[in-house]
């Protein structure tokens, strides 16, 4: 018998060009609700100086560099992790291309394609990878632990016993709520 572990966690940030905008920031929320994605912490936030050039520090020698950190620190972001099944591929695949005007040529239902100012103002973040989403959540949520989250909590969120607290956007543990025998278990 194996416990199977399906679900993964990403990092989503709305930037702050989106949380400027109480239309934009809505219709985001509710992609995220409709897409059946589980949000697991929130944050809002002005991003630090410091956490930005860590968070993007790949992008150090690119000629976008310094316009990319005075954006993102420009005014409040929200900070999501997400999980559901795949969540990595799904959340890339709702964000589009990087690029704006490729966004609308290419994907124009996308978010950035939708939503996107500029290839700098491109409405949203998410991890590109495990390795990615592991990184990013440690440097904006330092006090989560991502192994104490699949230990205790993931099965919680596989079982879907959850409240969903449309005011703070963080779906939060019910365990009042009995769990099935054997759950997560295979046979
Ligand atoms: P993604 O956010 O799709 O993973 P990258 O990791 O390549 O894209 O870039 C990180 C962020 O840097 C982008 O979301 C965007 O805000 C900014 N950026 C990337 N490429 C450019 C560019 N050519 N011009 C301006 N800003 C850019
Ligand atoms: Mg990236």
């Amino acid at each position: 018998m194996t416990l199977q572990s399906y679900l993964q966690l990403t990092l989503a940030i709305l930037k702050p060009d989106v949380v400027k905008s109480p239309f934009v920031l809505k219709e985001i929320r509710k992609l995220i609700i409709d897409n059946d994605f589980k949000i697991v912490r929130t944050r809002r936030t002005i991003i630090g100086d410091d956490e930005a050039q860590e968070f993007y520090k790949e992008h150090k020698n690119k000629f976008y560099f310094n316009r990319l950190l005075t954006f993102i620190c420009s005014g409040p972001s929200d900070i999501y992790i997400l999980t559901s099944r795949n969540a990595i591929t799904k959340w890339r695949n709702l964000l589009g291309p990087t690029k704006v005007y490729q966004a609308q040529y290419s994907a124009p239902n996308s978010i950035r394609g939708k939503f996107g100012l500029s290839d700098t103002k491109n409405a949203v973040h998410g991890s590109d990878s495990v390795e990615s989403a592991n990184r990013e959540i440690a440097i904006l949520f330092k006090d989560f632990n991502i192994k104490k989250w699949y230990e205790n909590d993931e099965v919680y969120f596989q079982s879907k016993k959850l409240i969903f607290d449309p005011h703070l956007f963080i779906h939060l543990i019910d365990k009042d709520l009995d769990m099935p025998k054997n759950y997560g278990v295979l046979n």
